[in-house]
């Protein structure tokens, strides 16, 4: 489903699990998306007086429609918005927004059931975040279900300096510089602490360029560097260069 699109709030270095690697593999689509079912108020899952609170504030400031807000769910687990969004969640987002279509109701039989199925907008904020940065990440996925709603979606550049950057600096009066530090610290928190729970195992090296992969686990398939091709080319498949004790 090419009409759904999906944005993470990544690091702004390239990861080791990001799979940036030109490989065979990779649908983003996992399944079918599975969103909540719509009730009255948006669906708040985490820490919902938190969520409660930002929600509310940049709703209004980024005056997006009352209608959308019970079309709207947000998570702060990883493995509920895999299952809502039905696609994969990039290991180091911490933030991301997904725009379900609306499912056509052209069918008469459908029709005669009144099975009109609405849109939705699906938003994962990573729990484990300062106050501040919990606050901006809201800000930022609802710039982009604001972009979304106005038909105008946009694509991020770099992310901490492109115009969405400027605009979440515009309606949280944080300055740029202060909110590039926040990703910068947030996103070195996500690593270190996905690192204690998955060491780096496996040192993975392209036998052209030299560049380093680091792994936690091995590769399933060959996989080529992206820095000398974007695409599969086995004339830079990456090369086992170390092994971890222990394994
Ligand atoms: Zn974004
Ligand atoms: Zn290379």
């Amino acid at each position: 489903m090419s009409s759904t699109t999906i944005d993470g709030l990544k690091r702004l270095s390239l990861d080791e699990e990001s799979g940036h690697m030109g490989s065979a593999r990779r649908s983003t689509r996992l399944q079918a998306p599975t969103p909540p079912p719509v009730t009255a108020e948006p669906i708040l899952h985490g820490n919902q007086e938190v969520l409660d609170q930002w929600l509310k504030h940049y709703w209004q400031k980024l005056e997006i429609p009352a209608s959308e807000l019970p079309l709207l769910a947000i998570t702060q687990n990883r493995q509920e918005y895999k299952h809502w969004t039905g696609k994969r969640l990039n290991t180091m987002a911490l933030g991301c927004y997904c725009y379900i279509p609306a499912i056509n109701t052209s069918s008469r039989l459908q029709r005669a059931h009144h099975e009109c199925v609405s849109h939705r907008h699906l938003i994962f904020i990573e729990p484990d975040m300062q106050a501040r940065s919990i606050e901006v990440t809201i800000a930022h996925e609802l710039i982009h279900l604001a972009d979304r709603v106005r038909g105008t979606p946009r694509r991020h550049h770099h992310h901490g300096y492109d115009a969405i950057a400027a605009d979440e600096a515009a309606v949280t009066g944080y300055g740029l510089e202060e909110l590039r530090t926040l990703l910068h610290e947030e996103s070195a928190r996500l690593e270190s602490s996905r690192r204690k729970r998955r060491p780096i195992r496996y040192l993975y090296e392209c036998p052209i360029c030299g560049k380093h992969y680091p792994r936690t686990k091995r590769y399933s398939q060959p996989v080529s560097c992206s820095s000398c091709d974007k695409q599969y080319n086995p004339h830079f498949k990456l090369l086992l260069s170390s092994t971890a004790s222990g394994e």
